[in-house]
């Protein structure tokens, strides 16, 4: 199952001026993380002025998050990575905490 993207555009219009154009597809489970890495984008965005921000693509690859974007700002890419790297430890599926492999949805 896939999280609402609409929700997403609907409260994250600086990150999501257009539709991410290779798709948004983020597996529900990890909502929640995605949710918080948006706010923590979002505030960068608007203290830093940063005016040419889109979202490219979220998906997941090889069981870890994927947020590709526009810019190339390596202190926006040291927030994605971090949620990148948390993402290895939610359950895709249900959001739990894996503890070792996830098996909770096998
Ligand atoms: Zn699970």
């Amino acid at each position: 199952m896939l999280a609402d993207y609409q929700k997403f555009k609907a409260r994250f219009p600086t990150l999501f001026p257009k539709d991410p154009e290779c798709g948004f597809w983020l597996p529900i489970g990890w909502e929640k993380l995605v949710w918080e890495l948006c706010k923590e984008l979002e505030t960068f965005i608007s203290e830093n002025d940063i005016k040419d921000f889109q979202t490219v693509q979220v998906k997941e690859k090889f069981n870890g998050l994927r947020f590709y974007i526009s810019t190339s700002n390596n202190e926006i890419r040291k927030i994605i990575d971090e949620y990148e790297s948390l993402s290895y430890k939610i359950c895709a599926y249900c959001g739990s905490q894996k503890i070792n492999e996830c098996d909770c949805c096998k």
